[in-house]
């Protein structure tokens, strides 16, 4: 059980926790990894108070636990580093490898988060999942990210939002990408914009679906589980099912980047399309797609996305493939050869396997890595 929630800067890193003592799954839900997104701190506080005030009987439990303490309390998205940019193989061993006394900015809390992930996902426990709120600086419906594994694909399937693949391998360094690494189901949700409290309701709505939909608690349980349901749907009606990035828009402090007003995620673009502007002059859309996530905001390295529908049928060709290890006949196609120091990933050498397209790695259930010696690097995704 819970008690109060605190609201101002002294609040710890474990915002709350509901348990009842039943077996189930440990919900871990994570919020204000960005310190000016409010929305899932808030979202996840109802959440927790109506467990608690009902005593609902879940089948497992629910955690809540804070991102960017310090940026939250500043309300900035960060003060010196994302935090949601920190999580490369790389970057956790070497916090894992220093210590306290090196930390500075994001650093210590990188090193807190990563102890009470630590604590939270140690083994032998097997039915945790992480859920990981958001909210975007443009308006926009809520939507779904995830690396692609099938079991993380399962949770997102659960949001019954509409799902972006691609964008943690276009950003890189995500939370996600720990989460994949330790091969840990996990979601990403963006409600909306930061400071609509309408996207408290979708996050919240969300919270409340997967809890459902995983098997923690029954829909009765929920007192307005049937007006989250319609907002939800509402907010996201029309829209592709499953979206796959396909470009990502990279910004430094120095290119002076501004969006032109009045865009939203979702919005449909043709290539051309000037759709900002940096010190170099008009930005144009290199492709046609939806414009995913464009930054309405001073801090961050992601101008905007474009993504393209993808066909809904893709998702079972793609478990079918990925079922039967198909992927394990790649290597013997022409162009495509085992990087020998690490088996799991593939090199792709493009004067070769020019025919080769990128989706056909996604459905197979691998990721791209920066290219190396003039070769594609893919890498397959660690399935639980
Ligand atoms: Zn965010």
């Amino acid at each position: 059980m819970i008690g109060a929630l605190p609201t101002g800067h002294d609040r710890p890193r474990i915002l709350g926790r509901y348990d009842t003592g039943r077996p189930g799954l440990a919900l871990v839900v994570v919020v204000g990894i960005h310190g000016n997104e409010p929305a899932g701190v808030t979202a996840i506080g109802r959440v927790l108070d109506t467990l608690a005030r009902r005593g609902v009987p879940v089948r497992g439990s629910v955690v809540a636990v804070l991102g960017n303490r310090a940026a939250l309390a500043a309300r900035r998205r960060f003060l010196h580093q994302d935090l949601n940019r920190m999580w490369t193989r790389e970057a956790v061993a070497q916090v894992r490898a220093t210590g306290a006394s090196a930390d500075g900015g994001e650093r210590g809390e990188q090193r807190e988060l990563l102890a009470t992930l630590d604590q939270l996902l140690a083994p032998p426990r097997s039915d945790v999942v992480v859920v990981d709120l958001h909210s975007t600086s443009a308006p926009g419906p809520p939507f779904a990210c995830f690396s692609d594994t099938l079991s993380s694909r399962a949770v997102a399937r659960a949001t019954e939002l509409p799902l972006i693949l691609g964008l943690e391998e276009a950003i890189g360094g995500t939370l996600l990408d720990y989460l994949e690494d330790l091969a840990r189901p996990a979601v990403l949700v963006e409600g909306g914009q930061h400071d609509d409290p309408t996207s408290v309701l979708h996050l919240e709505g969300t919270v409340w679906r997967i809890l459902v939909r995983t098997g923690l608690l029954d829909a009765a349980a929920v007192p307005d589980f049937p007006e989250h349901e319609a907002r939800l749907a509402a907010a996201v009606r029309g829209l592709p099912r499953v979206v796959e990035v396909v470009y990502r828009h990279a910004i430094a402090d120095a290119d002076r980047f501004r969006m032109r007003p009045g865009l939203g995620s979702f919005r449909a673009v043709r290539r051309g399309d000037v759709l900002a502007d940096d010190r170099r002059g008009p930005v144009a859309a290199p492709v046609s797609g939806l414009l995913l996530m464009p930054l309405y905001q001073e801090q961050g390295n992601d101008g905007f996305f474009l993504g393209r529908p993808v066909r809904r049928s893709w998702l079972s060709v793609s478990r079918i493939v990925r079922t039967l290890r198909a992927d394990r006949l790649l290597p013997s196609l022409p162009g495509i050869a085992r990087d020998p120091d690490r088996p799991h990933r593939l090199l792709v050498d493009t004067r070769v396997a020019r025919w080769f397209p990128r989706q056909a790695f996604h459905l197979a259930g691998f990721r791209q890595l920066p290219p190396r010696d003039g070769k594609l690097v893919f890498t397959r995704r660690v399935e639980t």
